[in-house]
């Protein structure tokens, strides 16, 4: 469910028409629906609310900080993956209370950042790193609450650079290992309060039972722990729920958070959850201008001016996102020997790559020079992953709110392109 739609044959975010915002800001540039945003965040919290649980919206998946401070004015935590977004959480407002730190190489700086911005907990993912904080909290004469996160062994059944809860994955520690570490933490690692137990097995995920798989490993963990006398408060099933992009049935967030209800009664724990793609994925859509159509003898090819840099996902793991026309043409521009109303086109941008495309052989409107084109679903994993790869500034961002509209992030300049750059001293 999101709110770009066709009115009178224009696309529109909300109430504003894209072909207005495109004309002030240019292109390419991303356009969020805040509308799209509150909604899915509410959608996920209802999904919850006759358990103790609390959401933290993972920044990895758009990190700019009017869409975080969107999730966290709803009441959402953030999950941070380095410093870095811990910088821009807590300068979208995040409460460190609701903040939960993953990812498997966080740097003495970093820990030492999230320890004195006072964070709710670490999602440890090596035993020398759980003795790293330790240390470090030690140094600071704070105490670092954390989870680890472990390895279930579960196949999320999704794209294998996505895939994480697997043996043969870098991340988290494996289950018996991991009530080691507890228990070793417990006995040994003064500095640290073990309060959660973390799992994220993948992202995308179209199916619920590698969730419910990887579930009854943590219960069987925090049973065990129990036994040990090791209470965890929390337990945090990491992100990963997929959306739709072209046919995948995705499951509601309401379908999830039955199952996982069901599956974690009687546990006495509070969920946390990170999801991303799911909460910003289909409130964001890539908006490209039409360069240059070209015919080749053996494929059309529909040149435009965002490329992979502004959104790697299609090259990065050849996934599919919808192309919409901006101003409906109906066909009118086709010429003859096009078949009437449509073509079959790569869609491609300038950058010198063969994996530089958005589509290939798609069916597609006949679209020709000058005319907008909406990259659909590109709110996940979009501005976030872009880059300056063949110096291309970056692309501005947009946020559309009922009938107005603001930049939340400025196209960038050649001038930043450079940026801290110099020449060596003779
Ligand atoms: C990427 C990531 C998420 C978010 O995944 P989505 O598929 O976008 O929901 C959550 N937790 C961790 C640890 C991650 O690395």
């Amino acid at each position: 469910m999101h709110f770009f739609t066709y009115k009178k044959n224009k696309f529109y975010a909300e109430a504003v028409s894209i072909e207005k915002i495109a004309k002030e800001v240019g292109t390419p540039c991303y356009i969020y629906s805040h509308k799209t945003l509150t909604r899915h965040y509410a959608a996920f919290d209802e999904a919850f609310e006759t358990v103790p649980h609390l959401i933290c919206y993972s920044v990895k998946a758009n990190s700019n900080i009017s869409v975080l401070n969107t999730f966290i004015k709803a009441g959402s935590g953030v999950d941070i993956v380095s410093g870095g977004e811990l910088f821009r959480s807590l300068k979208a407002g995040a409460n460190p209370k609701k903040i939960v730190y993953s990812g498997v190489g966080k740097r003495e700086d970093e820990i030492e950042y999230a320890l004195k911005a006072g964070i709710l907990m670490f999602n440890v993912e090596s035993p020398e790193e759980l003795r790293a904080i330790n240390k470090i909290a030690g140094r600071l004469k704070k105490k670092a609450g954390f989870a680890i996160r472990v390895n279930p062994n579960v196949d999320p059944k999704t794209h294998p650079y996505v895939s994480t809860g697997l043996k043969k994955n870098k991340f988290g520690i494996e289950t018996e290992q991991a009530i080691k570490e507890y228990v070793y933490a417990k006995n040994n690692l003064k500095n640290l309060t073990p309060i959660g137990v973390d799992c994220h097995i993948g992202s995308q995920l179209t199916q619920l039972s590698p969730f419910i798989d990887a579930l009854k490993k943590t219960k069987e963990i925090i049973t065990t722990l129990g036994s040990e006398g090791i209470e965890v408060k929390y337990l945090d099933m990491g992100g990963g729920l997929g959306i739709t992009y072209k046919d995948e049935n995705a499951p509601h967030p309401s379908k999830y958070g039955k199952a996982v209800i069901d599956a974690t009664k009687r546990l006495g724990v509070t969920l946390i959850f990170e999801p991303g793609r799911v909460m910003v994925g289909n409130a964001g859509i890539l908006v490209t201008k039409v360069l240059y159509t070209k015919q080749g003898t053996e494929k059309n090819f529909i040149i435009v001016d965002a490329a992979m840099n502004d959104l790697a996902r299609p090259s990065l793991y050849g996934s599919y996102h919808a192309i919409k026309a901006v101003g409906k043409n109906s066909g009118k521009h086709v010429p003859a020997d096009f078949k009437q109303g449509e073509i079959t086109a790569d869609v491609v941008g300038p950058i010198c790559e063969s994996g530089d495309f958005f589509a290939k052989d798609r069916e597609l409107l006949y679209f020709k020079s000058g005319d907008l084109m909406a990259i659909m679903s590109a709110g996940a994993y979009g501005f976030s992953m872009s880059s300056n790869y063949n110096s291309r500034p970056r692309a501005a961002e947009v946020m559309v709110k009922g009938n107005k509209f603001s930049v939340i992030r400025e196209r960038e300049s050649y001038k930043d392109l450079i940026k801290g750059e110099d020449l060596a001293k003779s």
